[in-house]
């Protein structure tokens, strides 16, 4: 007898964490301020569709164009107004990203009859000093490129706000942009000028709240092999073990789909059960009913 049709394929997943990439929200072509609001929408539509039906929602998102874009405006205007450095930067877009995430989906809530507390939190990361990647900054930001470090995340410092505000029944907005990254001087906490990717962030997030299922949000339909060829082969459903393969191989490069893969591939090797998805923006509400994107689960599928 062959499985009903019927059968969901979400069944069991109850918590998720969902990861809107930076690039989604503001495209190279247009990263004005208008297009960011309506590509939030867009995404706060699906959200709030997934709110109607029981998930328990934690949201993050990437700030990279943003981030960038930030620092440069403060390099042109420090004649006029003092240049802040790029951690105060990352608490800026964190900010902003979440005051247009937050107005967007109380709108959608309400047009569904829900009311919900939505809480954007300003969230800092630990990273380790003595990261390598302090000496080799590779990630780049905003229009003009410029590379800066990008330090492993180790611990979501602002964890046990999430947790408390998820659990109390809202929905919240945490670890933007990866999070502001912090190190430990002498037992106290000093930020730093470095931004930290954004899918391993989530995945730490997703890790420590326990969620069943994490969701990356970004501008292509989800994981391709030969993406520069004529006939891209997109992967659907896909085992650990196997992506695992791929990833090592080298497939996917290091500024782009590589954390996306490495988050899921953590996530879901970290926990029974769990389930990773990288989709389109747009096909966000498919990615967790298991219909759209790249779906990522335990062992050897
Ligand atoms: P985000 O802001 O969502 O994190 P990124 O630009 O970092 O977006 O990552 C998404 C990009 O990854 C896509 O636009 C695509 O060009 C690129 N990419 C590189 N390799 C692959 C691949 N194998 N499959 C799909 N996309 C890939
Ligand atoms: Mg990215």
């Amino acid at each position: 007898m062959t499985a009903p049709s019927s059968a969901p394929s979400n069944a069991g997943i109850r918590r998720l964490v969902i990861a809107l990439g930076g690039n989604a929200l503001a495209t190279a072509q247009d990263a004005g301020p208008r297009a960011q609001q309506a590509a939030v929408e867009v995404a706060m539509e699906q959200v709030a569709e997934l709110v109607a039906s029981g998930y328990e929602i934690a949201i993050t998102h990437g700030n990279g164009p943003q981030v960038g874009n930030l620092m440069l405006k403060n390099e042109l205007a420090r004649d006029v107004v003092p240049a802040v450095p790029l951690d105060w930067c990352v608490a800026q877009t964190q900010a902003t990203i979440g005051y247009l995430i937050a107005t967007a989906l109380e709108r959608s809530l309400a047009r569904r009859g829900i009311e919900r507390a939505i809480a954007v939190l300003v969230t800092r990361v630990l990273v380790d000093a003595r990261d390598p990647a302090f000496s080799n900054p590779s990630k780049p930001i905003g229009n003009d490129r410029r590379l800066v470090a990008s330090p492993e995340p180790q611990r979501v410092l602002d964890e046990a706000s999430i947790v408390r505000l998820l659990d109390d029944g809202g929905v919240v907005v945490g670890a933007g942009g990866g999070g502001v990254p912090m190190v430990l001087e002498q037992g106290a906490l000093r930020g730093v000028e470095a931004v930290i990717d954004k899918d391993l962030c989530a995945a730490l997030l997703a890790d420590h709240l326990a969620a069943d299922a994490l969701v990356i949000a970004t501008d292509v339909p989800g994981v391709a092999l030969e993406l520069d060829s004529d006939r891209p082969r997109w992967l659907g459903r896909i085992s650990a073990d196997r992506l695992g393969e791929l990833h090592r191989a080298g497939t996917f490069p290091a500024g782009s789909m590589g954390p996306k893969v490495e988050a899921c591939l953590r996530f879901v090797r970290a926990g029974v059960g769990r389930r990773a998805s990288i989709a389109a923006l747009q096909d966000l509400g498919g990615a967790v009913a298991g219909e759209r994107g790249t779906i990522v689960v335990g062992g050897s599928g």
